[in-house]
């Protein structure tokens, strides 16, 4: 007989608890951050044991797990016969039909832990604070770009100051997700696979370790959130302008949450995002209102920045009822730019900026010129729209299709 959860353990169990029988029938609770059951059935007649099992383990949820992936690849080496993966749903909508008291057990708790990513060896750290009141599930993460560090010592803070007796609600507080990258002074890749973790969503849980990441964080983080707060700086070689980034891809409705969210953010600029493959602009895909604060630059941070995402976040849980020690104060002037240009070295050489970020450029104007190591000009570039510099390139050098300069469109 396999092992179970451990009832009063299961909010601390620092991943997954995986109960296997043989390769063809796998139970995998996940405990700590996301409480919920995941259970993979093969062969029909074995889901009433898988969710016996399920029913042991005291999660909030089950679900039976959409197993596409693992259902096109055992296509893909014929070895697809008997096996049957039924897709994604809920099996148990109650939330605590499977066991019960999981709030209960943990209302006004603070628990940190580094949560697993089933198939890997990645593990990154968080604080999840029960509130002593009900109230929305609020995630704040850092460290998708493990070398932004201004979020990441914001979330530090944050962890480390608010009492769970002050909370409605949930607040998830994600430290880094490229922890491996923060602590080995990674670019902003994963060390194990090079990934950009921003680039890969939805993810696969057949991928690669940050592959594996976004399936997860789809299935777990993203799914359990009513809304989420992302923050990002300019990484190791980026100047930057504080701004904000909100849905722009989205439905409607989640597109209007994300701009409530970027209301209460006080920077002077957003901007509507059409990315869909990044942590938060998949949750809006997703429907879960997001937004990504960018502050700070050059994989430098100081306390005066991270306090300033501190007050960010706390505007915005003020704002979502989630803190309520003061009235959420909204931005009447931000401005918001529905579209950014997004430009890529088209050489390698040495990158001489013309304009400061934040500036403000007219159509026609230099951002700057590429030259050879002997001087020689190889590329000037000239704004196509009148806007703001976002951000841009702050080494000398830079490299064929790599980031050189970002700004907001100005629309006439
Ligand atoms: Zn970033």
């Amino acid at each position: 007989m396999p092992a179970l959860c451990h009832c009063a353990r299961y909010r601390v169990l620092a991943a997954c608890f995986v109960v296997r029988r043989d390769n063809k029938r796998t139970g995998r609770f996940l405990a700590g951050a996301d409480t919920r059951a995941f259970i993979l059935a093969a062969g029909r007649n074995r889901n009433v044991d898988d969710l016996r099992f399920a029913r042991y383990c005291r999660c909030e949820h089950a679900v039976r797990q959409d197993s596409g992936h693992a259902r096109r690849r055992h296509r893909r080496t014929r070895q697809y016969k008997k096996h049957y993966f039924s897709s994604a749903e809920r099996i148990y909508k109650g939330a605590y039909s499977i066991g019960d008291g999981g709030k209960s057990l943990n209302t006004g708790k603070k628990i940190q832990q580094f949560v697993n990513v089933p198939g890997t060896r990645l593990n990154y750290p968080e604080t999840v604070i029960f509130g002593a009141h009900d109230g929305k599930c609020v995630t704040v993460s850092a460290g998708v770009h493990c070398r932004e560090y201004v979020g990441i010592q914001a979330v530090i803070e944050l962890a480390r100051t608010i009492d769970p007796k002050d909370i409605y609600g949930e607040l998830h507080l994600v430290h880094a997700f490229n922890y491996d990258g923060l602590i080995c002074r990674c670019s902003d890749v994963f060390p194990s696979d090079g990934k950009n973790l921003n680039r890969v969503f939805p993810g696969s849980t057949c991928g690669t370790d940050a592959e594996k990441l976004a399936a997860f964080l789809e299935e777990t983080v993203i799914r359990h959130s009513d809304c989420i707060v992302d923050l990002h700086s300019g990484g190791g070689y980026e100047y930057l302008t504080p701004h904000v980034y909100l849905h722009g891809a989205a439905a409607p409705e989640v597109c209007a949450q994300s701009q409530e969210l970027a209301m209460h953010v006080g920077v002077p600029y957003a901007v509507r995002s059409q990315a869909k493959n990044g942590f938060y602009s998949h949750a809006g895909t997703c429907g879960v209102p997001a937004v990504l604060i960018e502050r700070g630059c050059c994989g430098l941070w100081s306390e005066d920045e991270s306090s300033r995402d501190i007050e960010d976040v706390k505007n915005i849980l003020r704002f979502l009822g989630v803190l309520r020690d003061g009235i959420p104060s909204a931005r009447k002037n931000l401005r918001i730019f529905d579209r950014g240009e997004y430009l890529d070295a088209p050489v390698s050489g040495c990158w001489y900026p013309a304009k400061a970020v934040g500036e403000r450029i007219k159509a026609g104007e230099s951002l700057g010129r590429i030259c050879d190591i002997f001087g020689e000009l190889l590329h000037e570039e000239f704004a196509k729209h009148d806007g703001v510099i976002l951000y841009q390139t702050a080494s000398l050098g830079i490299e064929k299709d790599c980031p050189m300069v970002a700004y907001a469109i100005e629309e006439r």
